[in-house]
């Protein structure tokens, strides 16, 4: 495994601009996730990291060795495609070898590298079936052993689920996750699916336009997104225009079209802001609870309830702000009493 650093990375195709800027430092070992939006510029950054195509800007250390110019072969790195490209008249077996054939080692050697990258993905014993019967989740483990047998310093993904249907992918996300930290691999992973990033990652970069966003652990982007565009993007949240009208320590009181709101806040906000509360963190509270400085409490009215499965989806209009809440049960009546912790009411600027 290789640390992974990309300093001032930019690309540009023609006139068009793929990618400003990016300043990333991947630690060996870390699965690193780039998601984005379609066209943000992910699949351009993991084509630069594998030396498929070369930066118009910038450097790209593997540890300390400076690769930008160097072939894909000599850095070490593997690429798996969403179609998993396994050749369809040959056996798994085959499928996992063929890119052992171009290196030079001795039979056992190759042997025993086959016999690893199968167990790791766990197709021992499906090595002599065909491409095509196999299952989708089968092929793109075949794919993930054929690149894991050559042991790459890394590993790079390209929105490797996307074949695969529902139940399948959240089956595979934890055992991509497993197998990679298994064979002690730095993997990088593209996706436009923040479930699956949240889910798997060590970290996650945002990317939009061509430049990352904000960089972070899965936990940190979800509760202290920079702006709107991460908050949403991660997630259902409310997003709340308000003015800041006073400030208390860490606390911000803000105007907004449903009331007076209590705000975490650090530095000095500006006077418009916007609020992002999660549907997830806001309860229906008893008419009687008592005041608590540390929690927002409104009064609304349920407008609709969409049941969603193992919750329920309200719109709720609390003034005049209509409101997202999640909530796992029935609530009765249409008159409501919303609360929701002051920590998870995060103040972004833009
Ligand atoms: P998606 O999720 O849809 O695959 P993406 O985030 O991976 O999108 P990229 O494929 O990296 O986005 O593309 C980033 C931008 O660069 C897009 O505007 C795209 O049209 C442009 N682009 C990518 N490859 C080329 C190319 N070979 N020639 C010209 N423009 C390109």
């Amino acid at each position: 495994m290789v640390s992974v650093r990309l300093d001032h990375v930019g690309k540009r195709f023609d006139a068009a601009l793929a990618l400003a800027d990016v300043n990333l430092d991947i630690a060996a070992g870390e699965l690193f996730f780039l998601l984005g939006p379609s066209g943000c510029g992910k699949s351009t950054l993991l084509r630069l990291i594998a030396g498929l195509i070369d930066p118009t800007e910038g450097r790209i250390f593997f540890g300390d060795r400076d690769v930008t110019h160097l072939p894909t072969q000599r850095r070490n790195a593997v690429m798996c495609f969403q179609n998993y490209a396994l050749w369809p008249h040959m056996t798994v077996r085959q499928n996992v070898a063929f890119g052992l054939d171009v290196r030079a080692m001795t039979p056992s050697e190759r042997e025993s590298r086959l016999k690893d990258s199968l167990k790791l993905v766990h197709l021992e014993n499906l090595a002599e079936r065909k491409p095509a019967a196999l299952s989708g989740g089968q092929q793109q483990r075949v794919a993930l052993a054929r690149a894991l047998a050559v042991r790459p310093d890394c590993l790079l993904l390209d929105e490797p689920l996307s074949n695969l249907d529902a139940n399948l992918r959240t089956e595979m996300r934890g055992e991509i996750r497993s197998i990679c930290k298994s064979a002690e691999l730095t993997t990088i992973y593209v996706t436009h699916d923040q479930t699956e990033a949240l889910s798997v990652a060590d970290r996650i970069a945002i990317l939009r336009d061509g430049r990352v966003v904000q960089t972070g652990k899965p936990a940190e982007l979800y509760d202290r997104p920079i702006n709107g565009f991460v908050a949403d993007f991660l997630g259902q949240t409310n997003l709340v225009p308000g003015a800041v009208v006073d400030r208390n320590g860490a606390a911000a009181l803000v105007q907004t079209l449903m009331g007076l709101l209590t705000a975490s806040a650090s530095g000095n906000p500006p006077e418009s802001v916007i609020l992002s509360i999660r549907p997830r963190r806001i309860r229906f509270a008893g008419a009687d609870s008592p005041q608590n400085p540390a929690v927002n409490r409104v009064p609304g009215k349920i407008l609709e309830a969409s049941f969603l499965g193992e919750a329920t989806e309200y719109l709720v209009l609390a003034g005049r702000q209509k409101i997202k809440v999640i909530h796992a049960g029935a609530v009765s009546g249409s008159q409501a009493v919303l609360e929701w912790d002051v920590a998870d009411t995060i103040l972004l600027t833009e």
